[in-house]
C-alpha cells in the first residue's frame, strides 16, 4: 500500500495528471488539509519524497518556495509578498528586486546562473537511479537497512551448513512448526512443550529460549565461549548470538556456527520427543554435546581465513579451546595517486557521520586551506548540499576559482552525482579511497578529537594529514616528469 501511495504522491508532486493537480490544489494548503483520508495518508509520503528530491530547472514552472530547485529549498514565510513560479520571478524585475534580498547566498547564486528553456521542469527523486518513484523503489528505500538487519546476511556464511542457515531463517521469520504456529493457522490442538519438566505451551520463544533444554544448551555454549548465557526472549537471544558475532573474526564465526548448532540441536531433540517412540526428552549429555560441537567447528572452519586480527581475549579463548588462531587475510591496496584538476582549486571531501573535512589545493598540489564542517544530520541530500554550499562560499570569498570536487564512494552515492549536476556547474568526481586519503585522514583525526569546526592552516593540520599531503604532492611531481 505504501508503495502505491508513493506513486500517487509522486504524481501530486509533479502535478502530472488532472487528478494530481486537483488534489494538490484542493488539499495542498489551507483549511482543506485534513479533510481527506487519502490526503492525510499521502501527505507524510509527499513530504518524505520532497526531502529526497530535486528539480532540474527547465522552464521555471516550479514554485519559488518549498521546491528543491535550490537545496535546501527556501521555506515560504507568511509575510512573503510573492507566491508564484520561478519563471515569473525571473521575468519581472520588480518582483525580483523585492524578494531576492531575503534569499540565502546559494539560492541567489543559483538564480543568477539559471537559463530557462521550453521543456517542463523535471522532478528527480534521488532514492532511485532513474530519478523516478515506483512502488518497488519506494518500498526498497524505506525498508530499514540498519546494522541489525544487515547482520542477518551472516547466517548464510559458508561455514554454516545450508540446512542450519535455512532453519535460522525460518525462526527469524516466525515460521517454525511449533504448536503456537500451528494453532495460529486455525488448527485446534492442545499444546505442551516436550522439553520441560513443568508443562507449558510450546511457542518458538519458549522452546528456543527458556525451555529446560534451551537453558541447558545456552548455558553450555555460554560457558564454552565465556559469554552471556541467560536470555529474556528469542529476539534477545538472536541479537546476542548473531548481531554481536563478527563474521570477520575467527571467534565470531565460531560463535555463529555454535549458535546454529545449538538451535538445530534443540529442534532435533524436540522433534524426536514429539514424533519418536519415547514421547519424552532425553537431555543430551553436556560433555558429549560440547565435544560434538567443537568437532564440527574445527572441521568447518578449517579453511576459514578471518578478515580481522584476533583480539587478546579471542586469543586466550582460542588457546583454551585448543584451536589454532588463524592469521587474517592481507589486503593489498593498490595505491592510486591523487590528481588535481589542471587549473583552479580542487576540493577533496571526506565524511565521518555528521562531520565533513574539505581540503583545498591548487593544481600543483599546493595546500590552500582545510575546512572542518559539522552539520545537522538530516537527509543525505541536505547534508551534502550544506557541505558543498559552505565550501563554495569559502572558495569564493577568497577570490579563487573552484574547478573540481573530489570524494570517494563513502561520501556520495550515485544519485548524489545527479544532484550535483543540477546544483552547480562544478564537476564532482568519485576517486578511489586511497587517492582521497588526505581528506579521509583529516576527518578521521577530527572525529576522534574535540577540535571545533572551522578553517585550518597548514600549521594546524595533524601530522598524519600533513605527511599525506606531502606524499600526494611528491607523487604528482613524479607523474608529471
Ligand atoms: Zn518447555
Amino acid at each position: 500500500m505504501k508503495g502505491l501511495h508513493a506513486k500517487m504522491a509522486w504524481k501530486v508532486i509533479k502535478e502530472e495528471s488532472i487528478w494530481a493537480s486537483f488534489m494538490a490544489r484542493k488539499y495542498g494548503s489551507g483549511s482543506n488539509r485534513n479533510k481527506s483520508s487519502l490526503w492525510s495518508s499521502l501527505l507524510p509520503i509527499i513530504n518524505d519524497l520532497k526531502q529526497h528530491s530535486l528539480v532540474m530547472v527547465k522552464d521555471g514552472s516550479c514554485n519559488v518556495w518549498d521546491t528543491p530547485w535550490c537545496i535546501p529549498p527556501i521555506p515560504k514565510t507568511s509575510n512573503t509578498p510573492y507566491d508564484g513560479s520561478l519563471r515569473r520571478l525571473l521575468e519581472s524585475v520588480s518582483i525580483k528586486h523585492r524578494i531576492i534580498s531575503s534569499f540565502p547566498p546559494y539560492a541567489k547564486d543559483k538564480l543568477n546562473n539559471l537559463s530557462l528553456s521550453n521543456d517542463r521542469d523535471q522532478w528527480v527523486w534521488t532514492g532511485h537511479n532513474s530519478g523516478e518513484v515506483s512502488a518497488k523503489a519506494y518500498r526498497d528505500s524505506i525498508s530499514p537497512y540498519d546494522a541489525g538487519n544487515h547482520s542477518w546476511s551472516k547466517i548464510w556464511l559458508k561455514v554454516i551448513p545450508r540446512k542450519l542457515s535455512m532453519f535460522i531463517w525460518k525462526i527469524k521469520h516466525g515460521i517454525t512448526m511449533v504448536d503456537t504456529f500451528i494453532q495460529s493457522k486455525g488448527f485446534h490442538l492442545a499444546s505442551k512443550c516436550r522439553c520441560c519438566i513443568m508443562p507449558s505451551p510450546e511457542s518458538a520463544d519458549h522452546l528456543f529460549t527458556s525451555s529446560d533444554l534451551a537453558s541447558n544448551i545456552w548455558s553450555w555454549l555460554g560457558n564454552l565461549f565465556k559469554c552471556r548465557n541467560r536470555f529474556y526472549n528469542l529476539q534477545d537471544l538472536l541479537k546476542f548470538w548473531i548481531d554481536k558475532s563478527s563474521s570477520a573474526s575467527q571467534v565470531g564465526v565460531m560463535k555463529l556456527l555454535a549458535f546454529s548448532i545449538g538451535l538445530w540441536e534443540i529442534w532435533r531433540i524436540r522433534c524426536s520427543a514429539t514424533y519418536g517412540e519415547e514421547q519424552s526428552i532425553t537431555l543430551p549429555h553436556k560433555k558429549f554435546f560440547i565435544f560434538h560441537t567443537l568437532r564440527i567447528i574445527r572441521l568447518r572452519t578449517a579453511s576459514f581465513t578471518p578478515h580481522a586480527e584476533a583480539s587478546d581475549s579471542d586469543l586466550v579463548l582460542l588457546s583454551d579451546l585448543n584451536i589454532m588462531s588463524r592469521p587474517p587475510k592481507i589486503h593489498r591496496t593498490s595505491f592510486m595517486s591523487w590528481c588535481p584538476a589542471t587549473n583552479g582549486v580542487t576540493v577533496n571531501l571526506a565524511r565521518s557521520r555528521n562531520k565533513v573535512a574539505a581540503i583545498l589545493r591548487n593544481s600543483k598540489g599546493g595546500f590552500i586551506s582545510a575546512k572542518l564542517l559539522s552539520l545537522a544530520d538530516s537527509s543525505s541530500l541536505h547534508f551534502l548540499s550544506s557541505a558543498i554550499n559552505s565550501v563554495i562560499s569559502l572558495v569564493h570569498s577568497s577570490n579563487l576559482i573552484l574547478t573540481q570536487f573530489q570524494w570517494d564512494s563513502d561520501f556520495g552515492s550515485a544519485s548524489t552525482k545527479m544532484w550535483i549536476a543540477s546544483f552547480s556547474d562544478i564537476p564532482a568526481i568519485t576517486i578511489g579511497k586511497s587517492s582521497n586519503s588526505s581528506a579521509r585522514l583529516l576527518v578521521q583525526d577530527w572525529a576522534g578529537s574535540s577540535v571545533r569546526p572551522g578553517s585550518l592552516t597548514k600549521r594546524q593540520l595533524p601530522l598524519s594529514v600533513f605527511l599525506s599531503l606531502e606524499r600526494d604532492k611528491d607523487n604528482l611531481i613524479q607523474d608529471l616528469r
